[in-house]
């Protein structure tokens, strides 16, 4: 399949991600103004440095960089910040639902900041996207391992504190060696008593014994678990309880915890029947989007446009949403699945020009909301994805895009915020055209399908 068609078959996919940390996810150019702002020294001035500071020897050298990296996070609008860009970032790659992990011990108890500030921002931050661009939010907030016992217990209050504002499990991560989630087995009981899952990072950097361990908790998922893959038992009992792995294929190579593509188990436990969802972990550090891992399944792993759905399916399901949010989600994710492969299965898709059926004269009128468009948004009239694009037309809002080979009308014409595609394609006819992906990825909303035919 050609880079660009596979680029625009990914980001057309509807998505949800479920193994992202907030702290991780921010960006270089954040990290530095946060920096900066609060008056934390990095030991690096601009973005070159902070991508020569993400090159990690090893898993504990990365454990230790992440501590430099919270710690230019001080005040609660700081934690909003990074919320809000996270979400304005998925919505940008058509990711629909993530579920945050983040650290709260880590703020607490380093800078003493007030947690309930934190999560009251962290929500705010939430509600802004899911407002701005659809994007929905849910948070795990995770104990350190390092932290000891009374830190996760802790954690687990604040779990069910946050209800309100979106907890929706317990995470466990830190350092793995030596620190079993059996260790925190009082805290993990008490939370799952409030009703709350948990929710650990296990057999990342320990092997199947640390799966196993965790296992003991019927958690259902496990972050990474790729090295359940060394025990075909395991591999086993995981098919069988329908365990969800959330696998971040580049952050495993990035920290050493597999040694190469060749070596990396995700194949073998997909063939294997593993329930498995695609993740970013900690995207800017690892050098990776999550259109970056669903584009790895396919060119290391040989994954089909079939398998990639059914990846991000496995995501929907697996969420923690209440059951009828979550089968919500699954029937949009449904519904976004129908409208690709109608569009993959027009004649357009095969033909040079557009089929006769698709060929019209008439120019569609759609009411477009520019949910995630930006100036650095890769979009264009007339243009292919991948052609910059910065307009003035952006802002305002709604957005009106033509779409069609009829010359706008006197009206449009005077509309200040209509972009004319060239296209001859309508999407909801099931063609391909640049708005058309967009409207799959749910970049852009129509706020009525097809407003008006000129
Ligand atoms: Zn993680």
């Amino acid at each position: 399949m050609p880079s660009s068609r596979l680029n625009s078959l990914i980001l057309a996919l509807p998505k949800a991600e479920l193994h992202v940390h907030l702290e991780g996810s921010m960006q270089p150019k954040t990290l530095l103004l946060l920096a900066e702002r609060n008056g934390i020294d990095l030991g690096c001035a601009d973005e070159e440095g902070v991508r020569a500071m993400y090159r990690y020897r090893d898993f504990p050298h990365f454990l230790a960089l992440y501590g430099t990296l919270t710690s230019v996070l001080r005040r609660p609008e700081d934690f909003q910040l990074i919320t809000h860009e996270l979400g304005m970032e998925a919505a940008r790659q058509g990711t629909r639902y993530l579920e945050v992990t983040f650290s709260p011990a880590t703020h607490y108890r380093n800078k003493s900041i007030a947690v309930d500030e934190m999560m009251d921002a962290i929500a705010e931050g939430a509600q802004a996207v899911l407002q701005e661009v659809g994007v929905e939010m849910r948070f795990i907030p995770d104990h350190v391992r390092e932290y000891g016992q009374e830190f996760c217990q802790l954690t687990a209050e604040w779990c069910v504190q946050g209800r309100d504002r979106g907890v929706v499990a317990l995470g466990l991560g830190g350092g793995e060696q030596g620190r079993p989630a059996s260790l925190f087995a009082d805290a993990i009981h008490w939370v799952q008593a409030q009703g709350m899952p948990f929710v650990p990072h296990a057999g990342e950097a320990v092997g199947p014994e640390g799966v196993w361990d965790a296992l003991q908790f019927n958690p259902p998922r496990i972050g990474h678990g790729v090295r359940a893959a060394e025990d075909p038992e395991l591999v086993d009992y995981l098919c069988e309880k329908r365990i969800v792995l959330e696998v971040c294929p580049t952050s495993n190579i990035r920290t050493g915890c597999v040694a190469s593509w060749n070596e990396h188990p995700l194949r073998r436990l997909w063939d294997a029947g593993v329930l498995l969802t695609i993740n970013s972990d900690d995207p800017p550090m690892f050098n990776t989007t999550l259109l970056d891992e669903y584009r790895v399944a396919v060119t290391q792993f040989g994954f089909t446009a079939d398998d990639l759905a059914r990846l991000s399916m496995n995501a929907a399901r697996a969420s923690l949403l209440p059951a009828e949010k979550r089968e919500q989600l699954v029937e949009t994710f449904k519904r976004g699945y129908k409208r690709r492969s109608a569009r993959m299965d027009c004649p357009c898709q095969r033909a040079s020009s557009p089929c006769r059926d698709h060929q019209s004269d008439k120019s569609i009128l759609l009411h477009l909301t520019p949910i995630a468009l930006s100036t650095s948004c890769n979009i264009g009239v007339g243009s292919e994805i991948g052609t910059p694009f910065s307009s003035p037309y952006l802002a305002p809002i709604p957005l009106i895009v033509l779409i069609g080979r009829g010359e706008p009308t006197p009206y449009f014409q005077s509309c200040k915020n209509t972009l004319s595609f060239s296209s001859t394609c309508v999407p909801s006819m099931g063609c391909s055209s640049i708005a058309g992906e967009y409207l799959l990825a749910g970049a852009v909303r129509p706020s009525a399908s097809a407003i008006a035919r000129t």
